[in-house]
């Protein structure tokens, strides 16, 4: 943990990321699947592993080693390794670290189709998950006995729980468990995982690392060994690679993250303290700065209950400056009603296992005016009231 100000601090690091050839101070894309060699001995080498260039995109790209370079210095991590997708980047990660017969501890409300994946990937395959709360994790000191890889979300999707990430690293590591967090709600501006002893942080980079609702794609963090296995082996044979030009994407989006997430604070602390002092509002699920160690702010992704007196489906139906549907981190507020969640069609819902209340909505509170937003939800939620 540093003293510096986070936001200034991530900015001078992203600013310190060169661009291309010629002056270009953003990097080319390079829409190319593969690499040609200028003689049979570099080709040679290369393939013999004397030489590291590029030989194939969905291998390694200049463009995506630009955002994989970034997101390493944001997150302090020695390397990174980009993905098509969030879940590309979940599922690739635990596949390559576990094998039939081991066990994951997973938080409770972790990202619905990350529990999906294991319930429905993983444990056919002999690999068996369990849930538990955040008290749990953080109290029970012989919860990770036996565990293989300890996977995390602080704060957790939709109740947006907020984790003692310190203390329950320290409990991985003494079982000899690998700690795995998604580290999408927060960011590199609001909290690095790996500076607070997990091993592993992964990203959806569709959400904030994104933060234009354009991309849909993910990365993974962590130490030099970590990320040369997911290299060797998840990201070549299941060949979920990110493509350049979404990196580019990203690398464009991560310049302006510390700048966006400042904005998303203060809307989101503006939303908090309004919120608190309704009487329909029975429960706010924002977790903010020093709530847990490590944690050093607020994002724009929150949730909020309502009493019986609020109608939900006629709230969604009345706000105008926000938009319903799922995704969140962009220019571009949205409203996500439970209710749809909870009634959502297929097997293993994860709203219903963990117990969400059908009275809660999560807001993504995006970069429109503050108090126009406010004036706009507070009008909505009166609107709705019986
Ligand atoms: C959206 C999301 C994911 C999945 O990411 P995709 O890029 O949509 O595959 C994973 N974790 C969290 C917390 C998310 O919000």
């Amino acid at each position: 943990m540093t003293d510096t100000a986070p936001f200034d601090d991530l900015s001078t690091l992203l600013s310190a990321i060169s661009g291309g050839d010629g002056g270009s101070i953003t990097p080319p894309i390079v829409q190319s699947s593969l690499f040609a060699f200028d003689s049979f001995q570099d080709f040679a080498d290369r393939m013999a592993g004397r030489s590291d260039t590029a030989i194939y995109t969905r291998v390694q790209n200049p463009t995506v080693a630009a955002f994989e370079q970034m997101m390493a210095r944001a997150e302090g991590g020695e390397a990174a390794v980009g993905f098509a997708s969030g879940m590309a980047a979940i599922s690739s990660t635990l596949l390559a670290v576990l094998r039939p017969g081991d066990r994951v501890a997973c938080v409770e409300n972790v990202y619905p189709d990350a529990y999906r994946f294991m319930e429905r990937m993983l444990r056919p395959f002999g690999i068996t998950t369990t849930y538990h709360s955040v008290a749990a994790f953080e109290d029970d000191p012989d919860l990770l006995q036996g565990v293989t890889v300890a996977y995390l979300e602080s704060p957790s999707s939709l109740m947006m729980q907020p984790m003692n990430l310190p203390k329950v690293a320290a409990h991985a590591r003494r079982h000899g468990a690998l700690s795995i967090i998604d580290n999408s709600w927060a960011t590199p501006v609001h909290q690095r995982p790996l500076s607070l002893g997990v091993d592993i942080v992964i990203h959806s980079a569709s959400k904030y690392i994104s933060g234009h609702s354009d991309t849909v794609a993910g990365v993974v963090i962590s130490s030099a060994a970590h990320i040369a296995r997911l290299r060797d082996l998840t990201l070549p044979l299941l060949g979920g690679k990110l493509a350049p030009f979404e990196a580019w994407l990203l690398v464009r989006g991560l310049r302006t993250l510390p700048a966006r997430m400042r904005q998303h604070q203060e809307t989101a602390d503006l939303f908090v303290s309004r919120l608190a002092q309704m009487p329909e509002v029975t429960r706010i699920h924002s977790p903010g700065a020093n709530m847990v160690p490590g944690l050093t702010g607020r994002s724009g992704l929150l949730s909020v209950e309502f009493d019986e007196s609020i109608d939900i489906p006629r709230l969604c139906d009345t706000v105008k400056l926000f938009h319903l549907g799922v995704s969140w981190g962009g220019f571009e507020s949205l409203i996500l009603p439970a209710l749809v969640g909870l009634d959502q069609a297929g097997e293993h819902n994860p709203m219903r296992v963990f117990g969400v209340s059908p009275h809660l909505v999560r807001l993504s509170l995006g970069l429109e005016s503050a108090t126009d937003l406010w004036s706009d939800f507070h009008a909505a939620v009166m609107a709705a009231k019986s």
